[in-house]
């Protein structure tokens, strides 16, 4: 029996007179490897502000981890990485490797002390992201790529059983990009970890995502790469060679 991790009833949002979601309704189970995806305005980061209970539908009902949304309170469960950090300050006095280690203290409890296994899983995040040498620079020295890798660590360094990520690889260099989705890749298949990956490149999401959820206000796909391939609704909506570029396998 497939596990429902999120799950999504006639789902509706608006911003005063502007409807930006129209009725949506999906499941993603666990393990899924969701690339959502849509137009500019399409609704995609209202959609996954809702998700994490940011803001209040209009209409419908939603449950994570099987709990109706506005209870839901089990947040360790969930990583999630910010498209651009508003409420960040460079000037904070933290290290690299401090920051990374946030990440895994909120789920202690008193008292709020790493031990020896945190520290190795943070020399290995720091590892994997190209990040080890600047493990104790502050913060505020770093670049935006090197920062963008700094909470990409701390999102997933508390091993999240729901990954939500929003353009997480604008600002990365092509060798930390291609670490970064081969650890999703990892997270996905050894730890069955649930992904929701919210791009614009549209063109490749197709070689690292299970499934296509094409947003515009309401849902246009949502399904296997397999299904949007063969779906002749989706070579009217979209022209047969666009659907092939998006389904990445021929
Ligand atoms: P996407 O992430 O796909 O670009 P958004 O979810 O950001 O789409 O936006 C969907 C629509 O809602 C757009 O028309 C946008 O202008 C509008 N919108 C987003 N946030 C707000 C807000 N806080 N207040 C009013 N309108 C908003």
């Amino acid at each position: 029996m497939p596990v429902n991790i999120l799950s999504v009833r006639n789902l509706c949002i608006n911003y005063n007179s502007l409807e930006a979601l129209n009725v949506l309704s999906f499941d993603v189970e666990k393990a899924d490897y969701v690339g959502l995806v849509g137009p500019n305005g399409s609704g995609k980061t209202t959609l996954v502000k809702a998700i994490l209970g940011l803001v209040r539908p209009s209409g419908g009902a939603m449950t994570l981890f099987g709990q109706p949304m506005p209870e839901f309170r089990d947040w360790y469960k969930v990583g999630y990485l910010p498209q651009k950090m508003h409420s960040f300050n460079p000037h904070f006095p933290s290290t690299v490797r401090e920051v990374v280690a946030l990440g895994l203290i909120s789920r202690k409890k008193f008292p709020r002390r790493l031990d020896k296994s945190d520290e190795t899983a943070i020399t290995r995040m720091l590892e994997m992201l190209n990040i080890a040498h600047i493990a104790n620079k502050l913060i505020g020295e770093l670049s935006g790529g090197q920062l963008q890798k700094v909470f990409i660590a701390r999102a997933l360094i508390n091993e999240p059983e729901l990954i939500i990520l929003d353009e997480p690889t604008t600002a990365l260099d092509p060798e930390t990009r291609e670490n970064f989705f081969s650890l999703m890749r990892e997270l996905n298949l050894k730890q069955r970890a649930t992904i929701i990956l919210v791009t614009h490149d549209i063109g490749t999401i197709g070689e690292h995502a299970s499934k296509l959820l094409y947003l515009d206000k309401k849902i246009i796909f949502y399904g296997s790469f397999d299904e949007f391939c063969v779906s002749d609704s989706m070579s009217k909506y979209f022209g047969r060679s666009s659907q092939h570029i998006i389904c990445h396998k021929h």
